[in-house]
Parts: structure tokens; sequence; C-alpha cells
């Protein structure tokens, strides 16, 4: 159906469905009317038909639509959650622009085994979710992070010349330490759920098998945020890195600005990301000797002893080394704090 030309390729794609059913919807993954897009988009896309309940929501100038196989789930929970998702995203990228974010949320079957999970592609993310179950923090999460991926990974692209898996140490790794900061901000998390979350991610990447392993040799076998080890340590590096940014500043800027310089860059069409470049970002947005650590981890394997603050000042990391752990701030009300973050 497409010509068979490279990926970058620009080509105007607009999609008609015939013979579609009464009271059924036809969707596909960029949405209605004529779009100027990639082929690499227009192979990536996903197609759908059946019945539908809808949930729209607006922040400044982001819009959610999302679309949940009817009979399935508690749409009103979940609109709930994605709207507050959407509302706290939209504040770290402060939109110049308007921009559509699809969701499409598919039941499976129920199995003990498999885990939900999600991807992202243009504009859009695709969920795979127990349809046995209705709408909690699990799902909602699941939705942070690939909505997350409608910047980091989508518009702020990453690519050049390294194959994919050796960047997912910022675009799976930032994407994770975002997903519990748009969670814990919307509240979707309680203060329980969030510290819960930052501790087993904590405990996860000291635990992992390939903790010490350079990038360039870390087995990336399929498994998710849970396992893989580059959306472990790419999220403890994204946390190392805001700490740093935070107190060298007084508190004035946070890897949200980073984020903000990256988000910049894509849209002045400069080169993909690749970790080099990632490199020199974080060299000219927090020191030189944060960016030599963050190569050190990152790309040579090195173990990160995490500072006590990189979680902010509701909790401490404690620990050196692999017996590091996350603890409520000692005399502070964790849930009092966690409402003002
Ligand atoms: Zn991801």
């Amino acid at each position: 159906m497409l010509p068979d030309v490279p990926d970058d390729t620009r080509v105007r794609i607009e999609v008609g469905f015939a013979g579609v059913p009464a009271g059924q919807e036809a969707l596909w993954s960029l949405g209605p009317g004529p779009h100027t897009t990639t082929t690499r988009a227009a192979r990536h896309a996903y197609f759908a038909i059946g019945r539908f309940a809808s949930a729209t929501d607006t922040a400044q100038q982001l819009t959610l639509e999302a679309r949940f196989a009817e009979g399935h789930f508690d749409v009103p929970a979940a609109r709930r959650d994605l709207g507050k998702l959407l509302a706290a995203e939209a504040k770290i990228f402060a939109p110049d622009r308007p921009e559509t974010l699809r969701v499409l949320v598919v039941p499976m079957p129920h199995d003990d085994d498999a885990d939900d999970h999600g991807t992202s592609l243009t504009g859009s993310a695709i969920l795979w979710m127990d349809g046995g179950l209705k709408w909690g923090e699990a799902q909602a999460r699941l939705a942070a992070h690939e909505m997350f991926h409608l910047y980091l990974g989508q518009i702020i692209d990453r690519g050049g010349d390294e194959p994919d898996e050796r960047t997912y140490w910022f675009s799976e790794g930032f994407t994770e330490h975002y997903t519990d900061v748009v969670m814990a901000r919307a509240k979707v998390y309680d203060a329980q759920g969030w510290l819960e979350m930052l501790r087993l991610r904590v405990r996860r990447y000291h635990q992992h098998p390939q903790c010490e392993t350079p990038n360039d040799k870390a087995e990336m076998r399929w498994g998710g945020a849970a396992i893989q080890l580059p959306y472990l340590r790419g999220s403890m590096v994204a946390a190392y890195v805001d700490a740093a940014m935070r107190r060298a500043s007084g508190g004035k800027r946070s890897l949200d600005d980073l984020m903000r310089t990256l988000l910049g860059r894509a849209r002045r069409h400069e080169a993909p990301l690749d970790s080099e470049r990632m490199l020199g970002v974080i060299a000219a947005e927090a020191g030189k000797e944060v960016a030599a650590t963050v190569r050190a981890v990152a790309l040579g394997g090195q173990r990160l002893t995490l500072p006590k603050d990189a979680f902010g000042p509701c909790v401490v990391v404690t620990g050196e080394g692999d017996k590091q752990d996350v603890v409520a701030a000692p005399g502070v009300d964790l849930a009092k704090c966690f409402a003002s973050l």
C-alpha cells in the first residue's frame, strides 16, 4: 500500500473507511482529515473498528481523545485520571502550539501471567489492558507513560545513527521518571502509592542483574518498564539530573527546563537526539560534571548512588550502593508534602 521509500520520507495521507456498520466507529492513529507526516508514521499506524466509549479533554493547547472498547473499563474513572494527567503534562511543556493525543484502550482476555502493555505511535498511544479489570492506578500509570511519549520519543525524537535501543536510557528512562512525576503532580497517585513506586524502581535498578553492564552490552530483551535495564537506569539518571539542577539553581530550575530545551530543539528541527547530543544538552543545562557522571552511568554501566534529595523534599534516599532505599523524609508529614508537589 505504501511506496517503498525511506522511513523519513514526507507524505500527505488521508484515510477513508468504507462499509463501516451502523453504530460502529472506524479509527486510525492519526485521526480524521489529511496529514502531512512520514512514511514511518504511516507504517506504524493502527486501525480499529468497533463500538467505543469516548473520553475527550483539553488542557491549555493539548487535546486528548481516548476511545475504550465498549463494555469494558470504568470510563468515567479513566476520563477523570486521563484529564488530570493531561493537565500535568501540559504544564511541563507549556505547549506553544495545539497538539492532539489519541489513546485507544483495547481489552485483552484475562491472563494471570500477562502484564498490561502499551506503545506510542505518532500523536497516538495504544494500550492493551486486561478487559476484566475496571480502571485503577496501574492502568493510569501505563496511560501516563504512553502519553508522555507524545513528547519524549515522538516530537522530541531520538535517532541519528544509533539503534533505537541505545537511546532508551533517555527516551524510556526519562519517560519512566516523568510517569511518576506526572502521576504525583496530577494526584492520580496518593502519597503512599507514589512512595511505593519510587522504592520499587530504586530497588529494581540496584538489584538488576545487569545494573553494571555498559549500555552497548546490555541485553534488550522484551519486558518493559519493570525489568528492562535502560528504563530503570535511565529513570535514576533523570532523577539525578533533576536533583542536580534544583540544587545548583536553589530550586529555580529543574529537569522540566531541560525537557523544554529538548522540545525547543525539536521544534527547530535540529538533528535527532542520540546519546552524544543528549549528553551535550545535559552538560549545557546541568554542567559538565553532571554530564560526566551521566555518561559513566548511562553508557558505561557505573552504578549510580542517588543523592538523598533525588526525589525532592518529601522523601529521602537512604543507604549506599545496592542498599539504597526510599523513605518518607524524617519530620515531614508525607501526605501534606505530597499535596504541595
Ligand atoms: Zn515507553
